[in-house]
């Protein structure tokens, strides 16, 4: 393993560079004890930084921002975004900084970023921090997604900061040093178009076509290119996230990247029973963001995309809009065909087999789920032992037998494959109890209920021995879940 020595990180300050005008250079506020809660070894590993440096007290104060290796220029960035459907112009890290980009393992850049490290010129009425329990929960549940082969951010660490934070109580603060292809979002190119200036908007699509879409370059219309290829990435995404029952809870355009990654784990949570009206977030009182609807929202959030690129299409605002259109039209079939294709490889069914069929028997599933009432991960998961030939798992989900067997019998004809699925279907997903229930224990003190969830959750398909907990739903005691804001 190659890593690079400590005092020569090299941090690129690309962004920083090349976008100047959304980039303000800033300092981290210092912790005034700072402790390493987490770390991800393997990341580490993956960006040539030495796990035992970033253990240790220099490390760890580079993980909160208090230590910037030479040259490099931390900065918050500058973006707006639609939240709940209402414009903000001038939203930016209030309460994060990119420190700067990183050449990974395999070439890639990775920017690295911290959360929860101090006010901003961004931060309006926030304080700029952040508590242990919510980025501890940004850390599992996005490693998992990672995990799941779900596109996301990544989280290289979790540093308590020893500084108390106010929220309904004290709660004590912590930084989450967080690693993405790029925090460029729909909210970025928003602010870009916002600021009036054509010139910086096209600086901005040229650095994100540079980092994400170097295909783009080469088309005739490049940010045409770029725009299909952001649809093509978020079609796919959330297709993705529907196929393993995770709701994201935040869908303001400025949680939508440009790279398809999975970002900002919020309000998060995965589904316990199947029903598309599910809504986890406590602020989400109409359910904007409910599970069911994430597809059109996702849609809706391209459209502003488009909007804010308009000037980049044509000089003709008519043409332009058609361009746009044309683009955005791509989004409902790649959607369509990416559930498709994933729900028929959850069945387990064969490639050949016409979408309809898959479609009908998808549909009538989904209904059964629904009015059942039945835990979406524990069926995909116990149809396979249905594929072997024990139907009783599956079947004992239900209330409805004899609906779930009519189902079945139509299924099993079309020659399910018990293997595959159990490549596509996860035993093991953070679900929302066992993720309470960690970040009460690290709240006392004690960090092994979440080690042992992000075990679990790191290998979500290979149903290990000793783990059985980890793949239970939650218990009746356990209710309605609401989570909240992740402040
Ligand atoms: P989020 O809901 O995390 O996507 O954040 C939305 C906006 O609020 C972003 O501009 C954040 O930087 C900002 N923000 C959220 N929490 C805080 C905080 N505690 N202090 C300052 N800014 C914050
Ligand atoms: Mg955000």
């Amino acid at each position: 393993m190659s890593v690079a020595p400590p005092s020569t990180i090299a941090l690129q300050d690309r962004f920083a560079r090349e976008l100047p005008e959304m980039a303000m250079p800033w300092q981290a506020e210092e912790a005034p004890d700072p402790r390493l809660l987490v770390l991800n070894e393997p990341l580490a590993a993956q960006l040539g930084l030495d796990p035992a440096w970033l253990r240790g007290p220099d490390g760890v104060r580079f993980l909160v921002g208090d230590r910037v290796p030479d040259g490099a220029t931390p900065v918050a960035q500058a973006y707006a975004g639609h939240q709940f459907g209402n414009f903000v112009p001038r939203l930016g890290d209030g309460r994060a900084l990119l420190l700067g980009e990183v050449v990974d393992a395999e070439g890639r850049l990775r920017d690295l970023h911290l959360k929860g490290s101090g006010r901003t010129p961004f931060a309006r009425g926030g304080d700029g921090l952040a508590a242990v329990g919510p980025m501890l929960r940004e850390h599992v549940v996005s490693e998992a997604m990672h995990a799941l082969g779900i596109p996301t951010t990544r989280s290289l660490a979790v540093v308590a900061t020893g500084r108390p934070v106010r929220r309904e109580t004290l709660l004590p603060g912590a930084v989450l040093a967080r690693v993405a292809s790029s925090h460029l979002r729909v909210g970025s190119v928003q602010y870009a178009r916002a600021t009036g200036d054509v010139e910086l908007l096209r600086r901005l699509a040229d650095h994100a076509i540079a980092r994400h879409s170097p295909g783009a370059a080469r088309a005739e219309r490049p940010h045409v290119a770029l725009l299909e290829a952001v649809v093509a990435a978020q079609a796919s995404l959330v297709a993705r996230w529907m196929l393993v029952g995770f709701v994201h809870g935040v869908m303001n355009t400025d949680n939508t990247t440009i790279s398809g990654e999975t970002i900002d784990y919020g309000p998060c949570a995965f589904l316990d029973a199947f029903d598309p009206t599910t809504v986890y977030s406590s602020i989400d009182t109409i359910g904007r963001y409910a599970y069911g609807n994430q597809p059109v929202v996702v849609e809706w959030n391209l459209a502003r995309l488009a909007e804010a690129l308009l000037p980049l299409f044509s000089d003709d605002q008519e043409q332009a809009i058609a361009i746009a259109v044309e683009a955005l039209e791509g989004f409902r079939p790649q959607y369509a065909a990416a559930w498709s294709r994933g729900m028929r490889a959850k069945l387990g069914l064969p490639e050949g087999l016409d979408d309809a069929v898959t479609a009908a028997l998808a549909e009538d599933l989904l209904r059964l789920l629904q009015e059942g009432r039945v835990d979406f991960t524990s069926f995909f998961r116990s149809l396979g032992a249905a594929a072997r030939g024990d139907a009783a798992p599956a079947r004992d989900l239900f209330l409805d037998r004899e609906g779930f067997d009519a189902w079945a019998q139509r299924w099993r004809a079309l020659g399910p494959d018990a293997d595959a699925m159990d490549r596509v279907n996860p035993v093991y997903i953070p679900r929302n109890h066992l993720v309470e229930e960690a970040l009460a224990a690290a709240a006392d003190g004690d960090l092994g209920p979440l080690g042992q969830l992000l075990e679990a959750v790191s290998a979500p398909y290979d149903e290990r021995p000793g783990l059985e907990r980890y793949a239970a739903p939650a218990p009746e005691d356990f209710g309605a879940y609401r989570t909240f804001c992740g402040t």
